[in-house]
C-alpha cells in the first residue's frame, strides 16, 4: 500500500483520482494537487461520493516551481507522484522527485513552452540521476503514448521473432456536438496536430508537412470508417529506439472535416501562434488566448457520444514467414462518463496512468532509472487493462493497411 500525489486536476487528473480510489488496497492515501485547488476539491468530493471510505486530500501547488513541489513532497512524503499536469511541468516535477526521493510517472513527454518540440532527450538525460538515487521514472503511461507502447512490446514478445513495421491508429469516433473543441488540453492538442509530421523509415525520421498524408481506415466491430492523417507522435521516438528491427513506424489519427476546417481558419488568422503578440500594451500568446475561449475538455463528458478505437498494426517475421497482427481497444464515451464522469480520451489516458502506478507500487515494474513502457515486461500491464476498463483484442490480419 502506498501514498501517492496526483498533480493536475483536469480531465485526466479526474480519471486518475477515481481509478486510484477504486483500488484503495494499493493506493491507500491520495493527495490531489494542482494550480487551482478548487478543481481538486470538486474531484475529491466526487470521488468520496463513490468511495466514501477512501482517504483523498487536496493541495494547491504551482508545478512550475521546483521549490514549491519540494515543500509539498517533503510534507507529504509520497511513494510516487503521478504527473497529469501539462508537459511543461515534467522537468520541475522530476527535479523535485530527485531532491525528495520520490518515484515519478507521467503521460506526456517534456515540451518547452516556447517551442512546439516533442522529444524524449530532456527526460532521457535524467537516466543516471534516477538510477543513482534508486528511483524510477516511468515516461508516457497514458494510451498513446502508453498502451500503444505496451501493445507493441506485447506483439513483439508473443507474435513475432522480429518486428519490421508498425502503424499506430488512433480513431476517435466520438461527437461532442460543439462546432470545435479538443478532447484534451487545447493548447497541447493544437501544438501537436499542427507540428510537422515525422515518421520512422529506413533508420531515420522523415519529415513531411502536417496532415499531408491521409488514408481511410475501417475500424473493427462496427465502429466505422474514418479519414486518418499521418502525424508525429512521441512514442515513435522511443519505439524506434527500443525496437531497432523496425524499418518503418507511423502514427495516424482521425480528424473530422469540421475539425480540420476550423483548424485551417484558426491557423490562417494567426490564432494558433505560440509567440506573444502585443495587444493594447499586453503581451498575449494567441494559442493560450484561444484555449481560454474553447470548451474545457473536462466539460465534454456529458455531451460526448460514440467510441474510440486505438490500436497497433504490427508486421514482422515469425518462423521465417511475414505475419501481421492488430491489437486494439474500443472505448465508449458514454460508458466512461457513467463510470467516472469523463469522456473516453481522458479515461483512456487516466486508466493506464493508474495501472503504471500500480505496477510500480506493487514492485512488478519498480526499477531504478528512466523508462518507457515498452522496455518493461508487458504481460501484467496487459492483464490489468482487461481488469480495469480497457479490454483489448488481438487479431491476425491479412496485411498492413498502409
Ligand atoms: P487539462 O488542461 O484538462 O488539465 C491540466 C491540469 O494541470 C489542470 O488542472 C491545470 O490546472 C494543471 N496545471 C497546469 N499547469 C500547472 C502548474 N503550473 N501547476 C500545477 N498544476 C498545473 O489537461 P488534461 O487533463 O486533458 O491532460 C493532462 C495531461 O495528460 C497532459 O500532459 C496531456 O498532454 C496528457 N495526455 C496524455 C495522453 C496520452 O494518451 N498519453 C492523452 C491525453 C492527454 P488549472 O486547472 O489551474 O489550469
Amino acid at each position: 500500500m502506498a501514498k501517492i500525489i496526483i498533480i493536475g486536476a483536469g480531465g485526466v487528473g479526474n480519471v486518475v483520482a477515481h481509478k486510484c480510489a477504486e483500488l484503495s488496497s494499493v493506493f491507500d492515501d491520495i493527495v490531489l494537487a494542482s494550480r487551482t485547488e478548487q478543481k481538486c476539491i470538486d474531484i475529491a468530493t466526487d470521488v468520496n461520493r463513490s468511495h466514501p471510505s477512501v482517504r483523498i486530500r487536496t493541495a494547491q501547488v504551482d508545478a512550475d516551481s521546483t521549490e514549491a513541489l519540494i515543500r509539498l513532497f517533503d510534507t507529504e512524503k509520497p511513494f510516487l507522484v503521478i504527473n497529469v499536469a501539462l508537459p511543461y511541468q515534467d522537468l520541475t516535477i522530476m527535479d523535485a522527485c530527485l531532491e525528495t526521493g520520490v518515484h515519478y510517472l507521467d503521460t506526456a513527454n517534456y515540451e518547452p513552452r516556447d517551442e512546439a518540440r516533442f522529444e524524449y532527450s530532456w527526460q532521457w538525460a535524467y537516466q543516471e540521476k534516477f538510477r543513482e538515487k534508486g528511483l524510477m521514472a516511468l515516461l508516457g503511461s497514458g494510451f498513446d503514448p502508453g498502451v500503444t507502447n505496451v501493445f507493441t512490446a506485447y506483439a513483439a514478445k508473443h507474435y513475432f521473432d522480429e518486428i519490421h513495421e508498425l502503424n499506430i491508429i488512433d480513431v476517435n469516433g466520438g461527437d461532442h456536438g460543439h462546432p470545435f473543441a479538443t478532447n484534451f488540453n487545447p493548447e497541447i492538442n493544437i501544438r501537436e496536430v499542427t507540428a510537422d509530421c515525422r515518421h520512422w523509415e529506413g533508420g531515420a525520421f522523415v519529415t513531411t508537412p502536417a496532415m499531408s498524408a491521409s488514408q481511410r481506415f475501417t475500424c473493427p466491430e462496427g465502429v466505422g470508417e474514418y479519414a486518418i492523417y499521418r502525424m508525429y507522435h512521441e512514442e515513435l521516438e522511443s519505439l524506434a529506439a527500443h525496437f531497432p528491427s523496425l524499418k518503418k513506424a507511423q502514427f495516424w489519427m482521425s480528424f473530422s472535416d469540421n475539425y480540420l476546417k476550423h483548424l485551417e481558419v484558426l491557423r490562417n488568422v494567426g490564432m494558433i501562434g505560440i509567440e506573444p503578440v502585443d495587444y493594447n500594451g499586453t503581451q498575449v500568446v494567441p494559442l493560450q488566448f484561444l484555449k481560454s475561449l474553447l470548451p474545457d475538455p473536462a466539460s465534454l463528458g456529458p455531451r460526448t457520444k460514440g467510441q474510440t478505437c486505438i490500436g497497433c498494426v504490427v508486421s514482422g517475421l515469425k518462423d521465417g514467414e511475414l505475419v501481421h497482427r492488430y491489437i486494439y481497444n474500443i472505448c465508449n464515451h458514454e460508458a466512461c462518463f457513467e463510470e467516472v464522469k469523463s469522456q473516453a480520451i481522458s479515461y483512456t489516458t487516466g486508466v493506464p496512468a493508474m495501472i503504471g502506478a500500480k505496477m510500480m507500487v506493487e514492485g512488478t515494474w519498480l526499477k531504478p532509472g528512466v523508462w518507457n513502457l515498452e522496455q518493461l515486461d508487458p504481460d501484467a500491464f496487459m492483464a490489468d487493462l482487461n481488469r480495469f476498463g480497457l479490454p483489448w483484442k488481438s487479431t491476425s490480419v491479412a496485411s498492413q493497411p498502409f
